[in-house]
Parts: C-alpha cells; structure tokens; sequence
C-alpha cells in the first residue's frame, strides 16, 4: 500500500485517542509551491511540553489492526473499516520527514493490538530507539504503551520517550468489563504504578545532592537516567455508559493520587460505524467534556476536592454554568471573601479570579489595602467577581443573597461551536 495511503488510514484512527491534547492545525497550502512547510493534511495535533511550549506531533498508529474488541473502538476487530500498518521503518522516515520540513517538533504513536501485547509493545518502542540511537533525534516523543507488555519494555520505552500514557479507557471497573471485555483493568493499574516508580525514581536521581554532602572536592555525579521526563497520562471516554461526572472525578483524583499522573484527558464518546447496541445512539454533548476539564482544573489548580465539586443531586456537572461558579453558587455562605484579609485557598474560590490574578492580589496587597480599582486592573469578569468579594468601596454582600445570582450570572445562550469553547473561568 503506498505510504500516503497509510498515513491517511493511520492519522484518521488515532483521532479518537485524546490524550496527547491533541487539536487541529491551521492549514497552509502548499500548492503551487514544492510542498516545505505544509502542515496541510492528517496527522499533526498539538500538545505541550514540558516547559509549556505547544508543540506539533505527528499523530499516527503503528496500526490499525487490533486483535482486540472494544466496543467503543473504530479500530475493533469485529470493525468494517479499511485497515493499514506501517513498517518501523516508515514511521522513522515520516517523522524524520516532517520533522526535517518544520512540520512538527514530535512524535505520538500509539497502535492496536497484534499479535500479543509484547510483540506490538516492542515495535513502538523500536521506533524511539531508531528515531534516538541512530537518528539522534532531538524531538518529542509521546508513546501509548500497551499495559499488559512486560514491564522491561514500559522501562525500555521510558528512556526513549517524554512522555507516555496509558488509558484507562472507562471510568469504572464495570464500565471496563461491559464494553472492553479484553483488557484487564488491574493490569493497566500495575502498568501505571511501574511507571510512576520509573519515573520517581528518575526525578530523584536527578536532583542536586544535598550541601553536607558535597565536599571541597565535589564527587561527580553520574549523569541521572532519563525517563519520561514529561510523566504520563491517561484518557477517559466520556458518556459511553451511564457513569456520573461524580464517579469520573473520583476516579481521575485517585489516578492523580495513586500514580502522580501529569494529565487525565476527557474524550466525549464519538458514535462509530456500526456499532454494538450496548452503546449509545449518540454522543454526550461536548460541554460536557469541557465541564470535565475545568473540573479537573480546579482540583490540580484551586484546591477542590474531587467530591466537592459535583452537586449530590445527580451527580452530573451543570453544563449551563462553569464548576467554580455553580459551587460558589451552592455555598453561598463563604462568601463574601475579604481580597485583603482571607487567605490564599479562599482567594482561589472566588469565581472569576485566576491563579495568576490571586497571586497579583497578594502581591499587591502587602504593599497597601486593595481596592475595587485594584481589581479592576486584573482584566478579570468584574460582574461575576462582584457578589463574591468584599472591598472598600463594595457594600456588603453585593448581590450575594439575591435569589435571580444565578440567572444574572450564567452565559447568555449563544449559537454551539466546536472551537470556540469557552475559556476557563478560573
Ligand atoms: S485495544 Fe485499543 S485499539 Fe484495540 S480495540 Fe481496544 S481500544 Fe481499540
């Protein structure tokens, strides 16, 4: 099959998998011209580094062929779909090629199941370790591991890459049973814990020896082994069974606990072609996906607690009204919050006011008493922010107790788009 077809097939399938963030790419068109620089076409998303730089990535499979029948999945066994596999070698080339014409700054593979999980295992990491022993290529390296490979190959596959990740795929161990029969929950939770050592034991190689340590004659230190120095990370298919935001978040936070992982990326469930009945007839609205997203910014970022953030009720994330401010909604007896007295964690919980506007208000307020002027100047939502703090010159509860807060603070409905999702009201 000619590579251009391969690579059409192989970028489409590893659409669906989140977990390299991966969004579009603005398209330049190279026609005319001798095709440099074209980032037109499939297979280059973005993702960040570890320095928070976004970078481009060649987003393909290795293949799309899968031993394996997991409902939600295009790439099932049982799926109609046109199949494609390409060689170590060709997907060495391809990123050399792209890379060579400032296409992207990286690699992410991930691939289906052939053969057995150590035989697949052991082909994507024989492209990292072309791409880095014998290309000495600089770039970055996202890997998808396959949990059930031996654990020599996840450590093998840590030195090549930055990062690498393993889905969980679904929410719950039941949810896992029902739609993805084959694969071994436990397995894929012992996978992320071998990586976590891995990794922690990385980072403390790494770090400076302490000063009583050293000596006048400073022993050097070998140089520390490097492994997935960007952490790794896991997906979550959302609103492919009946699971509640409640339990997505409980089971992001004790991911976050039990393996330190970087990211949990949220994929809302996207219908396939024929799929099973088990599933449903269409996809979760993507809000929700987003709701998911700030709520999982609030509990790395801001101090909440996973079971805080959702309301007892139905245990679903309000899709009219962002996390934060449906919270401080709920418990309006917080509140006011006095910007120069309450501490930092209280700060955070002000709807409108970001981690990066909390720490201007500190700064600024050991220098003098804050003021609504002061506030002002942070270019943060003044109206959002109003009712929640207290101020000179703001009266007391300022809006706080009125029963219409809620409707005169949600967003005004506004035509649905897929890029224009709304920025995160820290
Ligand atoms: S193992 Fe991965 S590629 Fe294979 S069917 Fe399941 S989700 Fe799809």
């Amino acid at each position: 099959m000619e590579i251009n077809r391969k690579l059409a097939i192989l970028a489409d399938a590893a659409k669906y998998d989140a977990s390299c963030a991966s969004s579009g790419t603005s398209k330049r068109d190279s026609v005319g011209g001798r095709g440099i620089g074209s980032t037109e076409g499939s297979g280059i998303c973005h993702s960040y580094a570890p320095d928070g730089r976004c970078i481009s990535l060649l987003k393909i499979l290795l293949t799309n062929y899968c031993a394996y029948d997991c409902l939600y999945c295009v790439n099932r066994v049982s799926s109609n779909v046109a199949r494609a596999r390409f060689t170590v070698e060709e997907v060495v080339q391809l990123t050399l090629d792209f890379y060579r014409r400032n296409c992207i700054e990286g690699l992410f593979l991930s691939s289906g199941i052939i053969q057995s999980a150590d035989y697949t295992m052991e082909q994507v990491v024989e492209v990292a370790r072309v791409l880095r022993e014998v290309h000495d290529f600089r770039g970055y390296i996202h890997l998808k591991t396959i949990p059930e490979a031996s654990p020599e190959l996840l450590a093998r596959a840590g030195r090549y890459a930055d990062r690498l990740s393993i889905n969980v795929e679904l929410p719950t161990v039941e949810g896992l049973h029902a739609l993805a029969p084959e694969k071994d929950g436990q397995a894929i939770r012992r996978s992320m814990a071998r990586l976590r050592i891995h990794i922690d034991d990385a980072k403390e190689a790494a770090k400076p020896l302490a000063p009583r340590a050293q000596t006048a004659v400073r022993p050097r230190r070998a140089a520390a082994p490097v492994f997935a120095p960007a952490g790794q990370s896991t997906q979550m298919i959302v609103g492919a069974d009946a699971t509640s935001d409640r339990s997505i978040l409980t089971a992001s936070a004790s991911l976050y606990g039990a393996y330190r992982l970087r990211r949990v990326y949220y994929s809302a469930f996207s219908p396939i072609p024929d799929a099973s009945r088990a599933l449903p007839l269409a996809a979760p609205p993507l809000v929700r996906e987003h709701r998911l997203y700030q709520a999982d910014w609030l509990m790395r970022f801001y101090g909440f607690a996973h079971d805080e953030i959702v309301s007892a009720d139905n245990g679903m994330l309000a899709l009219d009204i962002d996390p934060k401010l449906a919270w401080a909604l709920a418990h309006r007896e917080h509140f006011p919050v006095d910007l120069n007295r309450a501490a930092k964690e209280m700060l955070l919980r002000v709807p409108g006011l970001g981690v990066k506007s909390v720490e201007k208000l500190l700064q600024a307020r050991r220098i003098r008493t804050l003021r609504i002027d002061d506030v002002s100047r942070l270019h943060v939502p003044l109206k959002t922010i109003l009712p929640f703090i207290s101020v000179p010159g703001v009266g007391a509860r300022n809006g706080l107790d009125d029963a219409a807060l809620a409707a005169r603070l949600k967003p005004a409905p506004r035509q649905a788009s897929l890029f224009d999702a709304e920025p995160v009201h820290a």
